[in-house]
């Protein structure tokens, strides 16, 4: 029997109702209502406004203040009939969470009444206290008031909580002198980078016709839910969101009877309430499935402009996290909540496009489209070989190592999957000729069309941390609790680059008169020819591999963060940012000391909840299980029955273990290096393997000790009661 509280909180669930939420309403009725977008301006603003508003939309480029008056005026009516009283910048601090600043509309007048009120000035600048969000480097060296200014590429909308309601409007948070402290600017600016190169390279190419070009994401987003009951007895997933200790359970998700089985009922009442307010907010939630491990599932929006998807995605966590509180569920995001069942990932599906030449990424149907699909595609695969350990550091957090290289998801070492057919494609043309054509290679590039391209799912690599799926890259190494923007900027940026390069080696081509067809292909062998030795279709889990990898194809495995993250100090990394105009070196280094931070703390606070649970939870019921073990032995022996001392002593084998662990985890803890690279190692390679094998012992005991004092609600328990 489980103990007292384990039992209640088992009570507890075993008695719940599914939350009643409102009948299923058709979409078209709450599709965006709660979105100040397009639609509401164009009927809210006078035809000029809404023109130019649109402007600065496609264009990226700056508000007037006179535009943004008339706006601000007709944003506030919109949001004060919906009920709302406040409004919020929400912006993206250098955390991977949310921060909001709430002001009233209010505006007391002379005669003792109140107004709402909202100028231009109040929409396209707000001044929260930047002091108290971490910025690196940026709070010694400037000043710590940042502001924060509407991003009008992304629209308003309306955040209903039983509190109230609050007009959001998504801004980019900027010191006073201009230093990108979050991370929504550099996305923009890694954008409009990218949209320079391409539409430069898209010249070249002979387009005449050329639209601002705009990079997309589809994140499929990956959670476990378990009941409220248990979290409130388990400080780990309160503190850290993930369990430090619990045994694995007799049955695991070894027979695979979850993936894409039916969703639990009071599951299925959740999801309906997550995509009906998904809906309201304009967030095109598409899929909902169960996932490999049991009590996980996934949830995946149709995509959109990267940097509106990216709103949507921090939107999204914080629905999902809201609306399973509601639903006396607790959602985890972590990477990791489980040990020994699959961890969660957050699929980045990207690709980059215009309205004139479409998705660039597409092969295409016509011979011209081809050519141009490889080439982007080949600066893809320069990029991610020029720059795979940036893709890796960006990846980089304490609850993100605990899954890649785990045999569940990618490896650390970034490689590029292309499926077999484009993989061929870009053998033949490594080896200067393409066959099936009686042509030379580079008359059939200009004049065949490609195999039509396999976009089977079923012809995907899962070993893979980036590939190629059809007509968009899919980076799935990122962690399922981090936001989007880090890894959307650093794709963009390297694909800035790649094509930059791209087309300075195709210019001088073309200036030394080769006609087109040639000089590109020449272009695609070389990119091949030097950069080939990232893409690889094998299996990503094999240790031949990681050997390979490393010794032939000159590719690191950055294993851990502390690996990892120094990759942003590099100078090919800082002249990266600079030359493409996303980060200056400034703002690099404060990403580089925030991000370093918030491993170290991660992993400390990790450490102190460890001592703390073993000293006082653990500890304690062990001793009391001893003592009831040995007085029942001593009781037999007493009436002459023979009795054995294994149990007992192998139970206070490890409660000395688990002693003697936790005062080397706290002398560890009390001892760090005092420079911050000393400092990450030592939380990566002293601390982490130290919480391992205090975990160990815990295990151990949990699986031994009498189930009624065992305080911390079991992975059976956890994973499949709901
Ligand atoms: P799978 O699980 O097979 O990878 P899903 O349907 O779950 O597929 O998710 C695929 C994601 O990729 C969706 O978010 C989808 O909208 C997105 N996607 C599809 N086409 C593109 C594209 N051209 N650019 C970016 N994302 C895309
Ligand atoms: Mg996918």
């Amino acid at each position: 029997m489980p103990s007292p509280a384990r039992l209640q909180a088992l009570q507890s669930i075993l008695q719940r109702q599914p939350t009643a939420v409102e009948p299923p309403v058709p979409l078209e009725e709450i599709w965006a209502v709660d979105v100040f977008g397009l639609e509401a301006m164009r009927s809210a603003l006078p035809k000029e406004v809404f023109r130019s508003i649109q402007r600065s939309i496609r264009e990226g480029s700056k508000l007037d203040l006179s535009v943004a008056d008339v706006v601000a005026q007709a944003m506030k009516d919109w949001a004060c009939v919906r009920g709302a009283l406040y409004y919020a910048h929400v912006f993206y601090p250098l955390t991977n969470l949310t921060a909001e600043k709430h002001d009233g509309f209010i505006s007391p007048q002379s005669d003792g009444k109140a107004i709402a009120e909202f100028s231009g000035k109040l929409l396209v600048q707000g001044e929260p206290d930047g002091s108290s969000f971490p910025n690196g480097g940026l709070r010694t060296t400037f000043e710590a008031r940042g502001y924060t200014a509407w991003d009008v590429t992304s629209p308003a909308w309306l955040m209903r909580t039983p509190n109230g309601v609050t007009l959001c409007i998504p801004t980019v948070f900027v010191s006073w002198t201009g230093e990108a402290l979050d991370l929504k600017t550099p996305l923009l600016r890694s954008n409009a980078a990218m949209s320079k190169q391409a539409q430069r390279l898209l010249r070249l190419l002979g387009e005449t016709a050329i639209a601002p070009v705009n990079s997309s994401c589809g994140a499929e987003q990956e959670y476990f839910l378990i009941d409220s009951s248990y979290t409130a007895l388990r400080p780990d997933l309160q503190l850290a969101g993930r369990t430090l200790f619990g045994a694995p359970p007799a049955k695991g998700q070894q027979f695979d009877d979850h993936y894409f089985g039916a969703i639990p009922e009071r599951v299925q009442v959740f999801m309906q309430d997550v995509e009906a307010q998904l809906y309201r907010l304009g967030i095109p939630a598409k899929t909902r499935h169960n996932e490999v491990a049991p009590g996980q599932f996934e949830l995946a929006p149709f995509f959109e402009a990267a940097n509106v998807a990216t709103d949507h995605q921090q939107l999204t966590m914080t629905v999902l996290r809201s609306t399973a509180k509601k639903h006396g569920l607790t959602c985890l995001l972590h990477e990791k909540p489980f040990a020994g069942v699959n961890g969660s990932g957050k699929h980045v599906n990207w690709s980059i496009g215009n309205p004139t030449q479409g998705n660039l990424l597409d092969p295409g149907k016509s011979p011209h489209a081809n050519l141009q699909f490889l080439i982007f595609c080949a600066a893809v695969i320069r990029g991610v070989h020029c720059f795979g350990p940036l893709l890796r550091a960006v990846i980089a957090t304490a609850s993100n190592d605990h899954r890649l290289g785990a045999n569940e998801a990618p490896p650390a070492i970034i490689s590029v999957y292309l499926g077999s057919q484009l993989e061929d494609v870009f053998n033949q043309i490594r080896s200067g000729r393409l066959e099936g054509s009686a042509e030379a290679a580079l008359m059939s590039l200009g004049v065949d069309t490609l195999p039509e391209l396999n976009k089977d799912p079923g012809d995907r690599n899962r070993t893979s941390p980036f590939a190629f799926t059809g007509n968009r890259f899919e980076f799935r190494a990122v962690g399922s609790g981090q936001t989007v923007a880090g890894p959307l900027v650093a794709l963009n940026t390297i694909l800035a680059d790649s094509l930059q390069w791209i087309s300075d080696q195709l210019e001088e081509q073309l200036n030394s008169g080769i006609p087109l067809e040639e000089a590109a292909f020449a272009v695609l062998k070389r990119t091949m020819d030097d950069h080939g030795a990232v893409v690889f279709g094998g299996d990503g889990y094999s240790s031949e591999w990681h050997r390979k990898a490393v010794e032939e194809r000159g590719l690191e495995n950055l294993r851990t963060s502390a690996d990892a993250l120094p990759v942003l100090e590099r100078p090919e990394i800082r002249d990266l940012f600079e030359r493409q105009g996303v980060l200056t070196p400034v703002e690099l280094e404060s990403r580089f000391e925030v991000y370093a931070e918030q491993y170290i703390l991660a992993i400390e606070v990790e450490v102190r909840l460890a001592l703390r649970m073993a000293r006082t939870q653990i500890y304690p019921v062990v001793m009391q299980s001893l003592e009831r073990l040995s007085r029942s032995l001593r009781d037999q022996e007493a009436i002459g029955i023979q009795s054995d001392r294994g149990l007992i002593s192998t139970i206070a084998d490890l409660n000395s273990k688990l002693v003697q662990r936790c005062g080397a985890l706290e002398e560890a803890l009390a001892n760090p290096p005092h420079d911050t690279h000393g400092h990450l190692h030592h939380c990566a390679d002293t601390l982490m393997p130290l919480i391992g094998s205090l975990r160990e012992a815990v295990d151990g005991l949990e699986t031994l000790v009498d189930d009624e004092l065992w305080p911390l609600p079991t992975y059976q328990e956890m994973l499949f009661v709901r």
